[in-house]
């Protein structure tokens, strides 16, 4: 049978656009649809933007800090306006680095929404394109729980371009983005409620990290309330919201965010026409090499919700590339995928926490190292803020199992330690490696003695 192209991909974020990039590259004739800006998620309403508003907030920390070093600032003003209108123009700037990536490797854009006719045939606007493989790279959404208030909610799509900087925010959620838009809205000035229905923050991360962060989070002045769940939601003539949990406090603020986590993007893809089988979160179900209940349509990313982070899409998209085009040597590894979550403090991990480390290996055979100080920075900014180090290791090999911290740079810190997890690292080579003075990081190779 005759194609008009050898690739279709829909989406073009993260996993997609490396994928259509690559393969153009090796001469296969490639498509991409995308009914929103280059760059998907990541680049549009997520990791980027986040990223800079990280920084802005951070910028309120320092200017208090700065004092105990002699600085004296006079008339320090945030302007919301200002931080908006840069991110604007520096998204701009990402999506034409991503149209120009895309055309300079022949790969067709087409700007709207894709819906698969049948297994071979894709359907955008007037046109439908028979394509030999289909890649479904959509990404996911922010999920706000049905309730009659749901339409009052915020979300993480919505937050980077409020008209008005939120002078009080309530947050619902308590996974990453719930805690960075805390931090965030906080170090920017914003008067924060975390409203978390559970008894701690970042569920899957290390307990100890868990509590220290949140700890962190209050001192910094961000208000959570555990075991509380949002019951209420009133907009007021002002255009603030009125807000009632379950334990009957209530508060009136201007913006209430709902951080209730991601679902995949699948609405009007089709997927029911080509036979494509999702799971019960609506997750596109794939095998090892991403492909899906049809043998030629392929999908990775978000939309197969396996990791939703963009290193791991990008990761996917070359393991696939790989299997079709090129030698069929590499695997999805996500063992030891390390991560960050940018809040204030900021927190990094990669590996197990100490709970599954003493669940796969037992008890008995998990040496914690631990290390909890306060930074030489605070000793002149009269910060209380604290830093955390720890390291899981496994008593019978000596390899060094995870390793957790909160602190300043965390993710700049952990990103080398990963690739020495990568590599086997033993507690032993931690020991024979010199710190770096004076560091923070230093602290990870000073762990001497097992706390228990
Ligand atoms: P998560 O799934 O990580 O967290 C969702 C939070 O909302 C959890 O605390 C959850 O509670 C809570 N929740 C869920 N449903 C309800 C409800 N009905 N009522 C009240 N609370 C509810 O979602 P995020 O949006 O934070 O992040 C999604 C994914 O995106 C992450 O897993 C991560 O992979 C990625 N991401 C990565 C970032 C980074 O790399 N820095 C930043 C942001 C996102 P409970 O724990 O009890 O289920």
């Amino acid at each position: 049978m005759e194609f008009d192209i050898d690739l279709f991909v829909v989406g073009a974020g993260s996993g997609g656009i490396r994928m259509a990039r690559m393969a153009a590259q090796a001469g296969i004739k490639v498509m991409v649809a995308d009914n929103n800006p280059l760059g998907g998620t990541c680049v549009n309403v997520g990791c980027i933007p986040k990223k800079l508003y990280a920084y802005a907030s951070q910028f309120g920390h320092d200017f208090k800090d700065s004092a105990g070093f002699g600085w004296q600032l006079s008339d320090v003003n945030f302007n919301w306006r200002t931080l908006v209108s840069n991110t604007r123009i520096e998204i701009k700037r990402l999506n034409n680095i991503y149209e120009g990536l895309l055309s300079e490797s022949g790969v067709e854009f087409i700007s709207g929404s894709a819906c698969l006719v049948d297994s071979h045939h894709v359907k955008v606007g007037d046109r439908v394109i028979s394509a030999e493989r289909i890649l479904i790279a959509t990404g996911g959404y922010p999920y706000v729980p049905e309730s009659n208030y749901a339409g009052l909610l915020t979300t993480s799509d919505q937050i980077f371009d409020l008209p008005k900087f939120p002078r009080r925010m309530l947050i619902i959620g308590g996974g990453y983005t719930a805690v960075e838009f805390a931090s965030i809205f906080n170090g920017l000035g914003s008067k924060v409620e975390l409203v978390c229905r559970g008894n701690a923050i970042l569920r899957g991360f290390d307990d100890d990290i868990r509590l220290f962060l949140a700890t962190e989070l209050e001192r910094q002045g961000v208000n959570i309330h555990f075991n509380r769940n949002l019951v209420q939601v009133t907009k007021l003539q002002q255009g603030s919201f009125w807000v009632r949990l379950d334990d009957k406090s209530e508060y009136e603020v201007d913006v209430v965010l709902s951080a209730t986590g991601r679902r995949p993007r699948i609405t009007g893809l089709g997927l029911e026409q080509a036979g494509v089988a999702v799971d019960q979160r609506g997750a596109i179900c794939v095998n090892e090499y991403f492909q899906t209940s049809v043998h030629n349509i392929y999908a990775l990313g978000d939309v197969v919700g396996r990791m939703e982070l963009t290193p791991v899409a990008l990761a996917e998209a070359m393991v696939l590339l790989d299997h079709w085009y090129g030698k069929g040597e590499k695997y999805m590894d996500y063992n030891l995928v390390p991560t960050a979550v940018f809040s204030q403090p900021s927190v990094s991990t990669v590996g197990l926490t100490e709970q599954q480390a003493q669940n796969k290996y037992g008890h008995g055979r998990i040496n914690i190292f631990r290390s909890d100080f306060k930074a030489l920075k605070q000793s002149l900014s009269n910060n209380k803020e604290r830093t955390l180090m720890k390291l899981v290791v496994d008593s019978n090999t000596d390899r060094v199992l995870g390793i957790h911290m909160v602190g300043e740079y965390a993710a700049e810190v952990l990103q080398g330690f990963a690739v020495a997890l990568k590599a086997g690292a033993c507690k032993a080579d931690f020991d024979r490696t010199l710190g770096i003075h004076p560091s923070s990081a230093e602290e990870f190779v000073n762990m001497r003695t097992p706390v228990y």
